[in-house]
């Protein structure tokens, strides 16, 4: 895997698509920052992940596939701001115009870059995600839920400014195919899981599976999710020909075992809520009470009892309040 250090703006002027022409960089609030937002990983020949490198924040990772004679983005990103650098930045591994932009679900550290594309840049996700995004639930419980950890990212606030949810511009159901040039590119939704939208991006012949947050190398965050559900559809990824996932949060992995690994999770995190609950302990006892670290050998952030509130408060309201 190569990695490139991204070199910012100076090395894109002249080379900047005419579809993109004008300075959106600058004309955007939160721009105005040092250094570059992104680097890329090349996961393989035309496969990028783009990660933030810190000196702004952009939420979560990007996935960039370049087609023979166009780009496919997989998410949008934290902010307006976030996602123009990255079309900025982008300019760095290819000249080709960005003609797709997925969603693999709602979330606002997903989709908030979204009103950055012009019109003839499709933006594709799941009817679920557009109806999220539409009605204004993009900037609710959850997001409002991170405002204070995100008021300490660098740039995070000033990128708020002029923030307009955007939903997609083309939905699906169940699944679409691209076929651009010589590349295959599968959207695929297999059932409620992180969001009740989720979809993966899957490259059948390159055997790459694009995951959004229903799959990360850590515990992904919970306040919106439908658990079983969710172990459900991580199953159905095990019928894929995959040998590496490209996650939303997190460095590209190989181990498949992740896979059963937060089905796992999920079953004994449900579980132990129900008993919880049935012990009579409200959500925020519960959150405090509950040990996980039986599950530490796949996730060594757990150190010992406690869960993320927003998980329990949800599988709660799941069970009836
Ligand atoms: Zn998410």
């Amino acid at each position: 895997m190569r990695r490139l250090a991204a070199l910012g703006l100076a090395f894109i002027v002249g080379c900047q698509s005419p579809d993109f022409a004008g300075d959106s960089a600058g004309s955007v609030p939160g721009s105005d920052f040092e250094g570059a937002a992104f680097e890329f990983e090349e996961v393989m020949e035309g496969v990028y992940q783009a990660r933030g490198t810190g000196n702004v924040a952009v939420g979560s990772n990007a996935a960039v596939i370049i087609n023979d004679d166009d780009v496919l983005l997989v998410d949008s990103h934290i902010s307006p701001a976030a996602a123009s650098a990255l079309l900025d930045e982008l300019r760095e591994i290819t000249d080709k115009p960005v003609r797709y932009v997925v969603n693999t679900h709602f979330h606002f550290d997903h989709a908030h870059g979204n009103q950055i594309y012009p019109g003839e840049v499709e933006v594709i996700g799941h009817e679920f995600t557009r109806e999220m995004l539409a009605s204004g639930e993009s900037v609710g419980r959850t997001y409002q839920g991170f405002q204070e950890m995100m008021s300490t990212q660098p740039g995070y606030a000033e990128g708020q400014q002029g923030l307009v949810p955007t939903p997609p511009t083309t939905t699906l159901s169940e699944r679409m195919t691209l076929h651009r040039g010589g590349r295959e590119i599968r959207l695929l939704f297999f059932g409620r899981g992180h969001t009740g939208g989720d979809i993966v991006v899957h490259l059948p012949r390159e055997r790459a599976l694009i995951t959004g947050d229903l799959l990360l190398p850590g515990v992904p965050f919970m306040g919106d999710g439908f658990p079983m559900d969710w172990v459900e559809t991580l199953e159905e990824l095990k019928g894929l020909p995959v040998d590496v996932v490209i996650p939303g949060h997190g460095s590209p992995f190989s181990d498949l075992g992740r896979i059963d690994a937060l089905q796992s999770y999920l079953r004994d995190l449900w579980a132990r809520a129900a008993d919880a609950r049935s012990a009579g302990l409200t959500a925020a006892e519960a959150a405090e009470q509950i040990d996980m670290s039986d599950h530490a050998d796949d996730y060594p952030s757990i150190t010992g009892p406690g869960v993320p509130f927003p998980a329990v408060t949800r599988m709660y309201e799941l069970m009836g309040g």
